[in-house]
């Protein structure tokens, strides 16, 4: 039966000129990634907060670095809720070259003095491999935005960072592909992955993204790797932060990334999606309740 198939198969692809050759795998190489090639979940440290497992991580802060005040204000703001990281913005992705591009690496100092200041390991983004030492030289988490997901020389390169990698999934990438994403940096050397949901491009227009809560189901079912959720950029509406990041709890997420801003109206990027100080508080009072309901150590 075997042979015979084979021998029409090859019959028809002489028939339409294809040239012999081996056949495609069935079935690819197992991945690191998956819960095939690891049961246990992967719990990733950074300072003192626990990501993946039991725990339920809230990241948190600015969009991007604006200046010393107002990250050092935000920082505090963070800590004092019971934030465990702090996030902000030193090369930012714009869709115009117009827009506020980030401090640079004036802001990567800044956020080492807030974390000196208040004790919370600091996640930055990288967007070009030749700033991946310098990024690296100062941040606790190195985070690969949604725009380049899919960026492989970036993702490869960043398998020899010795820090933990939060890889953003991609406007337009799958569940499967941003699993292979993951995969490449896993491959190139560095296990310490955490996968973030952050909405993808759908027809809705009435939100920014879409937020697709069961990719966290499915990715929890298929890998290790701890899978958080931003629900600011997904909606990119203040008011439904709170509402996604405790459903983002519920569907079994292991954190939350937020963006917080104690002035959200001047913000140079995203003060639409902000949370102020007294709405993060609220959010961090619902998240502690849910998560002793869900037994999550938050
Ligand atoms: C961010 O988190 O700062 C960011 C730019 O988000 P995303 O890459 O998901 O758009
Ligand atoms: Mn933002």
């Amino acid at each position: 039966m075997q042979t015979q198939m084979q021998t029409s198969g090859e019959a028809a692809a002489a028939a339409i000129g294809m040239v012999p050759g081996p056949a495609i795998p069935a079935k690819p190489p197992r991945r690191l990634v998956s819960r095939e090639s690891k049961a246990a979940d992967t719990i990733i440290k950074v300072g003192e907060a626990l990501i993946g497992g039991p725990n339920f991580v809230v990241i948190a802060g600015p969009c991007s670095v604006e200046s010393p005040d107002q990250l050092l204000d935000t920082a505090r703001v963070v800590q004092a809720e019971g934030g465990m990281i702090l996030r902000g913005g030193a090369y930012k992705p714009r869709t115009s070259p117009y827009s506020f591009q980030g401090m640079g690496e004036e802001g990567l100092r800044l956020l080492a003095q807030a974390r000196e200041i208040t004790g919370l390991p600091v996640v930055t983004e990288v967007m070009d491999t030749a700033d991946i030492a310098l990024v690296e030289s100062y941040a606790d988490i190195v985070q690969v935005g949604a725009r380049n997901v899919q960026n492989f020389s970036l993702l490869r390169k960043l398998g020899a960072c010795h820090k933990p990698v939060l890889l953003k999934r991609g406007l337009m990438t799958t569940v499967d592909e941003f699993l292979s994403s993951a995969e490449y940096i896993l491959a190139a050397g560095n296990p310490q992955v955490i996968l973030c949901e952050r909405g993808i491009r759908t027809f809705e227009t009435s939100t920014r993204n879409t937020l697709d809560l069961s990719s966290v189901c499915v990715l929890k079912e298929r890998t290790h790797l701890p899978v958080i959720v931003d629900p600011s950029h997904a909606v990119g509406v203040r008011r439904f932060v709170q509402p996604l990041a405790r459903a983002a709890m519920a569907v079994g997420a292991d954190g939350v990334m937020v963006e917080v801003h104690c002035s959200p109206e001047t913000a140079l990027c995203d003060g639409e999606q902000s949370l102020r100080p007294a709405e993060f508080r609220s959010l961090m009072e619902d998240l502690k309740a849910l998560g002793r309901f869900m037994h999550r150590n938050t």
